[in-house]
């Protein structure tokens, strides 16, 4: 396994490919867990090379606290990105990427910004797009793997390699989940004792909305749901929402042809956790 933290020196490897190599590529923030490894399974049995990047973005924080505190192990990252046989792995700094000035580049993806996560995350997005966009030019990947874990991030990233014609196939993956259920994150690694206990309660919420969706219209689930949450003092709802799968607009009419799926962000004191369902 090849680690690099400079650009001039990974994209010298990846030039040196045998012409015709796939590549397929996982960007991450680190301290990686079995969600990101199922990633990097399906990376590993759809390409001849995988490179995996670890890079904490800091234009996709909005808040300070969060950046500082997000979990940093990449010795152990590293470890077991090796035992995984990853192929290269791209650790860049934050002056290496964006030199002197760590600001975003705009963008526009037709709206789907401003939904959910783009009303309670300000900026998160151009964040996103900046750096996705920035690694796809560094890794030249032919392929990039996204967990459905973060859906609003995954459509918005096919979004922008439509708009900008990049040409790289962006693969969703499904949501790797603990045994109780609780989604996987890295975040996941600073819940107190009593929040890692409490949070496998959203997902069982969620999976109840999806079955009450057969028969409920959708302001009933959310009613429902909102309530549920109403009798859990450990967690805080910051927003539970039904939206379709392409333009993530929220449900008016329950329209047959549309593919729907809930969405709920959670504060577990201090951690805040996010997680989806199809409905
Ligand atoms: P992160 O390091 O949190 O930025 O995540 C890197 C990639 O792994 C993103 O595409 C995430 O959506 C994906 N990912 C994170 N957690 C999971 C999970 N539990 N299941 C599937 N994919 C995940």
């Amino acid at each position: 396994m090849l680690v690099f933290a400079k650009i001039k020196s990974v994209q010298q490897k990846i030039k040196s490919l045998k012409k015709g190599t796939s590549i397929g590529f996982v960007p991450t923030m680190g301290a990686l867990h079995e969600g990101h490894f199922s990633l990097i399974k399906q990376a590993k049995t759809e390409n001849d090379v995988v490179v995996v990047s670890i890079f904490v973005n800091p234009t996709q924080f909005n808040k300070e606290e969060d950046l500082i505190n997000y979990p940093k192990t990449i010795d152990t990252d590293l470890s077991l990105l090796k035992s995984v046989y990853c192929d290269i792995v791209f650790t860049p700094t934050a002056e290496e990427i964006y030199s002197n000035k760590i600001q975003s580049q705009v963008f526009n993806f037709d709206g789907l910004e401003h939904q959910m996560e783009g009303k309670f995350r300000n900026g998160h997005f151009d964040g996103v797009g900046t750096i996705v966009k920035r690694l796809f030019e560094i890794v030249t990947p032919h392929k990039a793997y996204f967990g459905e874990k973060d859906f609003q991030q995954l459509q918005i990233i096919k979004k922008m390699v439509q708009k900008n014609q990049i040409p790289v196939k962006v693969i969703g993956c499904d949501i790797f989940r603990e045994k109780d259920g609780l989604a996987m994150s890295s975040r996941n690694a600073r819940l107190t004792k009593e929040h890692r206990e409490i949070a496998p309660f959203i997902y069982k919420t969620l999976t109840k909305a999806k079955k009450e969706f057969g028969t409920k219209n959708a302001l009933e689930v959310v009613n429902l749901v909102e309530n549920e949450f109403k009798k859990q003092p450990l967690l805080e709802l910051e927003y539970f929402e039904i939206a379709d799968e392409e333009a993530l607009q929220p449900i008016k009419n329950k329209d047959q042809k549309q593919k729907y799926r809930a969405f709920i962000a959670v504060f577990a004191g201090k951690i805040r956790l996010i997680d989806n369902i199809s409905l």
